[in-house]
């Protein structure tokens, strides 16, 4: 491949075989093994508007990676050109006008340690290795939102290069059509190479924690959980959380494999103790952790539940609330899970993100008080048909209670075209942003909105 005109990039020009072409290509889902014809690693957004204007003009297919987490993989394409953003890691703190502004490789749990040096946050993902502007780009769900919003409601400004090879400012005040577009319409207006967020005061001291308790009287405990939700200020999150026990010491030897519901907490009072007593209080629990942390420790809670490099499928609806018969599918479906890494939630929404007009960015599930997610997760290829038999037939289940509606982020490689819905009604004007923006559909490789 004549690379020649890329000979101005900073970063690195590699093809198959060059050495640090694997990790650029490298996924947090393994069941995606995508080789590109080339990967450049950017250092600068001069690198990122060399690799789209080489791309177009030789009319190759182009993908885009910033933290690697895509649920559908979309982030690395087998040929074309792929541009990793991996190593673009500048964080900028402005603790007078209370922003940070990062670059498209920085993960949560770096924009995270820059900002808790002046005890300030702002919402990000809840596993620390996503990629910041990644989950943004989509909404960006975490255990912040209910009290400042989704990570969309708290961007300010982005560094754009668009299809056409221009490097521009999306804001309120500027190009405010490609602001909006970015705000949830994933990476499909261009590479968003950074993005200023808005800060509030977090820590560095929170509550947080987890309380296990055994499967056997997981209906009593979720319903439980619904009443208490119902009344929890915003400062307060919790994600009802079902998983099989993993053979490992911190667990009692006879839970090993069992299923369990795990309420992974979050208060942003460290001294909220008494608040969360009654989820204490419902049994005995398996294992409880629960107290005073750092907020950059309470934001690593999920990691070790959902490593890297293994194989993961994920389903999602929006939920029309967590009725009885939701509480019930969960409960039938957690003890016939498959795939010793699977797991599967209830995500509340609500708070501060539910105050937001629903067009007031392209996310549009803001209406649905909670959000149902199957991750399932395993290693051996072998397992793939059976993982992902209990994955879809749960998933059908749930959809009997479901809105229709879908957090874009979490929509899985085999059902993209349910991209549509997760937009409802903002749909039309994402379809006509991106004639707009991307009429040759350059960024495609993505939940894509094909332009009018
Ligand atoms: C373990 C795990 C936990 C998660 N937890 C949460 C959570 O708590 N809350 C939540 O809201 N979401 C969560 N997600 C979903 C997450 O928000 C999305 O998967 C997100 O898109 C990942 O971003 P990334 O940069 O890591 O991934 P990538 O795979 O690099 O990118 C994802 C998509 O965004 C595009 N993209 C990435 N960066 C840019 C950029 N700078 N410019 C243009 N396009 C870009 C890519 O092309 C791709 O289409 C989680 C995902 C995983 C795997």
């Amino acid at each position: 491949m004549d690379t020649s005109e890329l000979s101005s990039v900073a970063g690195r020009v590699l093809e198959p075989g060059d050495r640090g072409f694997d990790e650029a290509r490298a996924l947090w889902n393994t069941r995606f093994e995508r080789s590109p014809d080339l990967a450049v690693r950017c250092l600068t957004s001069d690198d990122v508007k060399a690799t789209v204007d080489y791309a177009r003009e030789h009319a190759l297919g182009l993908s885009v990676k910033g933290g690697g987490h895509s649920y559908a993989g979309n982030s690395v394409s087998d040929g074309g050109v792929l541009i990793d953003l991996s190593l673009m890691k500048r964080i900028a703190v402005d603790t007078g006008a209370r922003t940070v502004t990062v670059e498209g490789g920085v993960t949560g749990a770096e924009m995270d340690a820059a900002t808790q040096e002046h005890g300030l946050a702002t919402p990000t993902a809840t596993v620390s290795s996503v990629g910041v502007i990644g989950a943004a780009l989509g909404g960006g769900a975490g255990y912040l939102s209910r009290k400042y919003g989704l990570m969309v409601d708290n961007v300010i400004s982005a560094q754009v290069v668009t299809a056409d090879g221009r490097q521009i400012r999306a804001a309120a005040d500027e190009n405010p059509d490609l602001f909006w577009a970015i705000r949830g319409g994933g990476g499909n207006f261009g590479v968003v190479t950074s993005l200023e967020l808005r800060l509030h005061e977090v820590g560095p001291q929170v509550l947080s924690g987890q309380i296990i308790y055994p499967f056997d009287r997981a209906g009593e405990h979720l319903r439980f959980f619904r009443d208490f939700m119902a009344d929890a200020p915003d400062e307060f999150q919790c994600y009802p959380f079902c998983f099989r026990v993993p053979p490992i010491d911190m667990f009692p030897e006879e839970t090993h494999g069992q299923p369990v519901l795990d309420f992974v907490l979050y208060h942003e009072d460290p001294d909220a103790i008494e608040f969360v007593a009654p989820l204490r209080e419902l049994g005995e629990p398996i294992l409880e952790v629960v107290g005073a942390s750092q907020y950059v420790d309470a934001q690593t809670g999920f990691d070790a539940n959902l490593p890297k490099g293994q194989r993961y499928l994920s389903k999602a609806h929006d939920l029309v609330g967590l009725s009885d018969g939701v509480i019930d599918t969960m409960v039938e479906y957690v003890p016939k899970m498959v795939g010793p890494l699977s797991a599967a939630y209830f995500d509340p929404i609500g708070g501060a993100v539910g105050r937001v007009d629903p067009s007031a960015t392209p996310y549009a599930g803001r209406g649905a008080p909670f959000g149902f997610h199957i991750i399932a997760g395993w290693m051996d290829s072998a397992e793939d048909e059976s993982v992902s038999g209990w994955a879809s037939e749960f998933h059908t289940a749930m959809g009997a209670h479901a809105t229709g509606g879908v957090y874009v982020n979490l929509i899985a490689d085999d059902e993209t075209d349910r991209t549509p819905s997760a937009y409802g009604a903002n749909y039309a004007r994402l379809v006509e942003l991106k004639q707009r923006w991307d009429p040759a559909n350059l960024f495609s490789s993505n939940y894509n909105i094909p332009p009018a």
